[in-house]
């Protein structure tokens, strides 16, 4: 009579994961909103990248904001707002 086969001989382990990485696309000075002081603004993309054995495959979603660096604050932006702070503070790099 033949050996019933286990069904877990041939389990396969795949690791899934979802990794938050957020990196600072550039720094900015202007008059913060919650605590009314100039100071420097981060201008931060967060993104959430879906892996597979720790390998990033692709991005799930994106987030842009600004962190006080005086108060903390921060505050939502659209991807169209955080890539103009990025252009305008390359601009602003190349004059002074
Ligand atoms: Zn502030």
């Amino acid at each position: 009579m033949p050996r019933r086969r286990d069904p877990y001989d041939r389990m396969m382990f795949l690791i899934f994961g979802v990794t938050p990485r957020e990196r600072v696309l550039t720094v900015v000075a202007f008059v913060c909103e919650h605590c009314g002081t100039h100071a420097t603004q981060h201008v931060i993309e967060s993104a959430s990248r879906l892996s597979s054995f720790f390998i990033p495959l692709l991005a799930l979603s994106r987030r842009y904001f600004v962190v006080c660096s005086n108060c903390g604050g921060t505050t939502a932006l659209t991807k169209d707002q955080a890539m103009h702070g990025v252009e305008w503070a390359s601009h602003h790099r190349e004059v002074s």
